[in-house]
């Protein structure tokens, strides 16, 4: 297949391998942090650290969309699910993260709940004309390469004068949780997180595009380089970070030429913004709140916004004790740092949201064996 294969190819990624094992100088560890859910994905599935030498590390960050939303969101969206007449609508993943008590929506549905899985928000509103006495609620979450599907929604539930859907609005922007790992203690003050660059999300960049992260080289002195999701792209992008950690340089460089420009997508950009406001502040797990980083629906759209239109719970409930989710999602431990990791928590059983999705780190980690990755933790 015309850019897949091309980027998957062994005996090029041995090239690259062997030339971020010439590089990268001994005497001094590099810590790299894939933002994205995607890349850890691919990281773990093509076995990115085995070809690394032991000095290139790679850290897990917060961009696994499932894996941000916290407990307190998803009782929120349980009590929503259990009004009368609601129907529940949302992407698969969600519903087998963990609420309070380690109730899901799954659980939601098995007990009675109309909770239905959708593949795009286009069938949550089809779901809501076919069902005219039901209120229809699309429980929305993700990084900026979901909101514009939302956005495209609303407009055409309000274009077709549609009243009984709303939407549950959990969408997080990804340069806010940049700034929050930056500003947070460990990378500040007390150095348990340290990072020599960033590898940049893929698909969110073709959304934003490159110039949204140039504030991470500004302010913090970090590089960044947007990256593909195939093991080729990760990799040069591995090397290309390297080579400005080695330079001296923190300048954002984009590996992803193929789908990312400086500007992103326009008309995806215009749409949100004529949607949704930055609320001031939003909880993420692991992050806690952060200022400016999650969106909720303007004023204008006002009577599709579920916020308004059900009464939510809406209290911060801390992680299942013994989860170690939240030091994840910092980058301070490895899933295998986690005491229930691979025996009482699995992706068939997930304790924390981590082991929900494919692009969560635990799940990712336990789906491909990393949990046999013994090199100490960070740093
Ligand atoms: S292994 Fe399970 S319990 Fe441990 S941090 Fe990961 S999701 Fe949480």
């Amino acid at each position: 297949m015309k850019y897949v294969d091309e980027f998957r190819d062994a005996a090029l990624a041995r090239g690259i391998a062997a030339a971020i094992a010439r590089e990268a100088a001994t005497g001094r560890t590099y810590h790299l942090m894939e933002f994205c859910g995607g890349h850890t994905h691919a990281v773990s599935r093509y076995g990115i650290p085995d070809l690394l030498p032991d000095n290139v590390r790679m850290i897990h960050g917060p961009g696994c969309p499932v894996c941000v939303l916290p407990v307190g969101r998803i009782d929120d969206a349980i009590a929503i699910a259990r009004q009368p007449g609601v129907i529940l609508c949302t992407y698969g993943d969600v519903l087998r993260v963990p609420g309070s008590g380690r109730f899901s929506l799954l659980k939601a549905k098995a007990d009675g709940a109309d909770v239905r899985m959708v593949l795009s928000t286009m069938d949550a509103l089809r779901i809501a004309e076919e069902n005219p006495n039901r209120e229809v609620v699309f429980l929305a979450i993700g990084f900026e390469t979901t909101t514009p599907p939302t956005a495209v929604a609303v407009h055409a539930a309000q274009a077709k004068g549609l009243r009984n859907f709303t939407v549950f609005c959990n969408h997080v922007l990804t340069p806010a949780a940049i700034r929050g790992i930056m500003d947070s203690p460990e990378v500040r003050e007390l150095g348990t997180l340290p990072l020599d660059g960033i590898v940049g999300p893929a698909h969110v960049s073709v959304v934003i595009g490159s110039r949204p992260y140039e504030f991470v080289a500004e302010a913090y002195r970090k590089p960044v380089v947007i990256a593909g999701f195939e093991p080729l792209d990760v990799l040069q992008a591995i090397l290309m970070l390297i080579r400005q950690a080695n330079e001296g340089r923190a300048v954002v460089e984009n590996q992803f030429t193929r789908a990312v420009t400086p500007d992103g997508n326009r008309k995806a950009q215009r749409l949100v913004a004529d949607t949704f406001d930055v609320r001031p502040s939003f909880e993420w797990r692991g992050l806690g709140s952060l200022p400016d980083s999650g969106l909720r629906l303007k004023e204008a759209f006002s009577a599709f916004d579920a916020e308004r239109r059900f009464a939510v719970p809406g209290r911060a409930v801390p992680d299942h004790k013994g989860c170690e989710c939240g030091d994840i999602l910092r980058g301070v431990k490895k899933p295998s740092d986690c005491k229930l990791f691979g025996s009482v928590c699995t992706p068939e059983n997930p304790m924390g949201s981590c082991m929900v999705s494919a692009e969560g780190g635990c799940a990712a980690h336990y789906t491909y064996g990393r949990f046999r990755d013994h090199r100490p933790a960070v740093p």
